[in-house]
This record gives structure tokens, C-alpha cells and sequence, in this order.
């Protein structure tokens, strides 16, 4: 596993696309087998490389949405409209269809399963999607506090998901809405009050993950050290190139 992580290791493998699912109008998770898959831990990513006939080829990132499960691995992908790769992904592959992948790639952004601290996430968008694969590894239960900022209730990944992992286990889900909030409920960002309601204090050391495009990264991670979590304990992923 670690000597798989080193960048200078990985090799592209042969993904096949087992399973699509749409997880909103403009998101879908793409369930794949990927022969000789060595593992991986919650908050890797994978590079993925898609090649025309003509031999142009083109390479982005996506996080690993699932936790370790064989040679499976779920991703999840949000539709950029003018976007190059995501677009395919998301509206043009199917089952069987074949891609090449590699990874798994990072060691910082990752989450231990046998830590016992109890775990914060805070999510951008499809920042949430390496947090779902803390989600579902967390098999011995360790608390964790989902704090998600997403534009509207049909934006949502994993929803229905999330409210039954709530329902069984130490999950707590708190939804921000930016755009377009449920009836009674506001609309507005991240900020220190509700990171103070929905997270952690300090004095309990959790663990602390932020996704999301890198406005929003930047901001709840700065709000989290003016609290006064421990830089070194808040541990950040940026998607997009702006918020
Ligand atoms: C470590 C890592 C993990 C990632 N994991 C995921 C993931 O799990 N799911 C996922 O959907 N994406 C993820 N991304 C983003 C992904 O790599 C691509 O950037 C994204 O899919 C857009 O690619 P594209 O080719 O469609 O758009 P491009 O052709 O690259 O860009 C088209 C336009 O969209 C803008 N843009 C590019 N990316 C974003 C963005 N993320 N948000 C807003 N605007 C953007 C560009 O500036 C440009 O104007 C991850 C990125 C990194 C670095």
C-alpha cells in the first residue's frame, strides 16, 4: 500500500466501467474494476487519462469515493458544462466501456482508520466526495460531523446515503445551502458560527478534513485556525480553480 502510494511507482492500469449511477442532474458515479487495484485508504485519488484515436490524450483528477473494496473503486464526477473531460464522464461513458487510471495517489489527505480522534469534514460541492470514503470507512464508528455547503437541496451527493449512515451511526450531517435553501431554512456561506454549532471544539484535537473548489477550501480552513484548531491537524484538498 505505502509503496504504491509514491508517485514514481504508479503505473495506468485498465479500468472497465462496471456501473453508472446519477447522483444529481449533473453528477454520476462511475463504479469500476481496475485489475491488480492495490488498495488504497479514504482521501486518495486516482489520475485519469482518456485518448482519442488521434493519440491526443488528456489527464484529470478524481477522488476515490468508495472505501477499499478489492479491485472496485467508485468515483464520483460533477459536470464542469465547458468542460473537457468531465462532460464524457459524466454523459458519454458507459458500462464496459474502458479507461486508463492510476493511482492511488496522495499520503497527507487521508484518513486513518484506527485513529480514534473524533473526525470533522467540511465539504464544498463536490468537495465532499474523498469525505464519503471517510464516511464509509469509519467501520468502528469513530464520531464524525459532516459539515456540507452546496448550492441547493438537488445539488446533494450521496443524500439519501448520508441520512441512513446518520440514522445508524455516530454521523452528524449539517447542510449549508448557498444558492437555494429548503423552505425555513437560510441561504448563505460558511462562516465561524456554524463551524463552532456543527463542529468540533478544538479542545476535543479532531481530525479535520476540508474539499471543495479553492475559495471555499481557503476560507473555512482559515476560519478553522481563527477558532483555534491546530494548523497542523486541519488537512485540505482543492478541486477547482475557484470557488
Ligand atoms: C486531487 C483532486 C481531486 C479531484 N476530485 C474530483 C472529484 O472527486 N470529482 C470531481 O467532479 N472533480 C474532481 N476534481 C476536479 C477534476 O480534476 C477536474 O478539474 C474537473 O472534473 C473539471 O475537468 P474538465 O476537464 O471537465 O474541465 P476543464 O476543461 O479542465 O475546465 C473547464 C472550465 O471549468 C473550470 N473548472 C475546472 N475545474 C473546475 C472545478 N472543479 N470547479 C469549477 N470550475 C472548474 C476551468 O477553470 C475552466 O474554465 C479533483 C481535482 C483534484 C486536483
Amino acid at each position: 500500500m505505502a509503496r504504491a502510494a509514491v508517485p514514481g511507482r504508479l503505473i495506468w492500469r485498465v479500468a472497465t466501467v462496471d456501473a453508472t449511477k446519477d447522483e444529481t442532474a449533473t453528477a454520476r458515479t462511475l463504479v469500476l474494476d481496475v485489475p491488480g487495484w492495490p488498495g488504497h485508504l479514504a482521501g486518495q485519488h486516482v489520475d485519469v487519462k482518456l485518448t482519442a484515436e488521434d493519440g491526443y490524450s488528456v489527464e484529470r483528477s478524481y477522488s476515490i469515493a468508495s472505501a477499499a473494496d478489492g479491485t472496485r473503486l467508485k468515483l464520483t464526477v460533477q459536470r464542469i458544462a465547458d468542460g473537457e473531460v468531465s462532460p464524457y464522464l459524466t454523459g458519454d461513458l458507459q458500462p464496459g466501456d474502458q479507461l486508463e487510471l492510476r493511482g492511488p495517489i496522495g499520503g497527507w489527505f487521508v484518513w486513518n482508520p484506527s485513529s480514534t480522534a473524533p473526525v470533522l469534514l467540511v465539504a464544498g460541492g463536490s468537495g465532499v466526495v474523498p469525505l464519503m470514503a471517510m464516511i464509509r470507512a469509519d467501520k468502528d464508528k469513530v464520531p464524525v460531523r459532516l459539515i456540507y455547503s452546496v448550492r441547493s437541496p438537488a445539488d446533494v451527493l450521496y443524500g439519501p446515503e448520508l441520512s441512513e449512515r446518520a440514522r445508524v451511526s455516530p454521523l452528524t450531517l449539517t447542510y449549508l445551502y448557498t444558492r437555494a435553501a429548503p423552505a425555513g431554512m437560510p441561504v448563505g456561506r460558511i462562516n465561524a458560527d456554524i463551524l463552532a454549532a456543527a463542529g468540533w471544539p478544538p479542545d476535543s484535537k479532531p481530525a479535520v478534513f476540508v474539499c471543495g473548489p479553492t475559495g471555499f477550501v481557503e476560507a473555512a480552513a482559515n476560519l478553522l485556525v481563527a477558532a483555534g484548531h491546530d494548523p497542523a491537524a486541519v488537512k485540505t484538498e482543492r478541486f477547482g480553480p475557484t470557488s
